[in-house]
């Protein structure tokens, strides 16, 4: 657990995944030109399911003064939405001057649980498998951080004496580290297991999704599911600072889908991508949390009182 500077494989998973089915446009710094740009006051986004009439809303943060760019063709495919909606689309001025809400049509989380998930069409199974195998990646890395952290816990739990932490040097804040390290290393029973039961979980995924793989087109169609809680580009070749709406802190993730083009190569890309397959990798992977440290200073100090 020494090696910090390696690049996390989850973190790099979550890029690969980002790449190949969320965003993949080149971040830029510059303020967006009036000839190819409109400034919007965007306050909310709003999110509409056809199949079962659910609608939610959520709201943006108030970066830039609250002005969003939206590139032309943007706008052009919001007025779209607004007529199918029956909504009166804002003049030029208003939208620079007047909240503006960004609606989006789609397939909610609970809809697509009847349809997309349980599709029998290659691309979209193929997508779905890709969805679930990116949720077994984060959840290994959240489970290894719970398991450490409830490793340390227990040992701490564990001290009843303070002439208990006596008998370790624990004057630097490495020996401390190393002591952390050590019991959370004698205790990796849990995390061990978490990693089996990853292991045999994403295995027949990954094979599903390479055999389905196989006979696919170089690009297709997918429903994909975005996030409630993820940045939102408004931009359709390059995104920065302000083209891009954050969701406001306290936003609920939820998926909502939306029909997409998928990239086979970029498929291939996230599937082949390097997975912890060693416990040493997991709790690496895992990173060292400081907190584990002023759990043990904590008990110690109690323990003087
Ligand atoms: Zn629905």
């Amino acid at each position: 657990m020494s090696d910090l500077d390696m690049t996390r494989i989850t973190d790099n998973l979550m890029k690969v995944y980002n790449y190949a089915f969320i965003e993949d446009m080149p971040y830029g710094f510059f303020k967006p030109n009036d000839a190819m740009y409109v400034g919007v006051r965007l306050v909310d986004k709003r999110y509409h399911c056809p199949k079962c009439g659910r609608e939610f809303t959520i709201k943006f943060r108030n970066d830039n003064d609250g002005i969003t760019y939206f590139s032309k063709s943007r706008i052009a495919a919001q007025r779209e939405i607004y007529d199918s909606l029956e909504l009166d689309f804002p003049a030029q001025w208003e939208l620079l001057e007047k909240p503006f809400t960004y609606h989006t049509i789609g397939v909610c989380s609970e809809c697509a649980e009847k349809t997309i998930l349980s599709s029998e069409e290659a691309g979209q199974q193929i997508y779905n498998l890709c969805h679930r195998l990116h949720m077994q990646d984060e959840l290994l890395s959240a489970k290894a951080v719970k398991l450490m952290t409830d490793a340390v816990k227990k040992w701490v739990d564990g001290i009843t004496e303070s002439s208990f932490l006596l008998q370790f040097d624990l004057s630097t804040h490495d020996n401390l580290r190393d002591l952390v390290c050590a019991v959370i290393l004698q205790d990796a029973t849990g995390v061990e297991a978490a990693l089996q039961e990853y292991r045999d979980t994403i295995q027949p995924i990954i094979y599903q999704a390479r055999k389905l793989l196989i006979n696919q087109p170089p690009t297709w169609k997918a429903m994909v599911a975005h996030s409630s809680s993820l940045p939102m580009s408004l931009s359709d070749d390059e995104y920065h600072e302000y083209t891009v709406a954050f969701p406001a802190d306290d936003t609920r993730g939820q998926d909502f889908y939306s029909e997409q083009s998928v990239i086979k190569e970029r498929v291939e890309m996230f599937l082949e991508q390097r997975r912890c397959a060693s416990l040493e990798e997991v709790l690496m992977d895992a990173g060292f949390h400081e907190e584990w440290i002023d759990m043990v200073v904590d008990k110690g100090t109690s323990l003087q009182k």
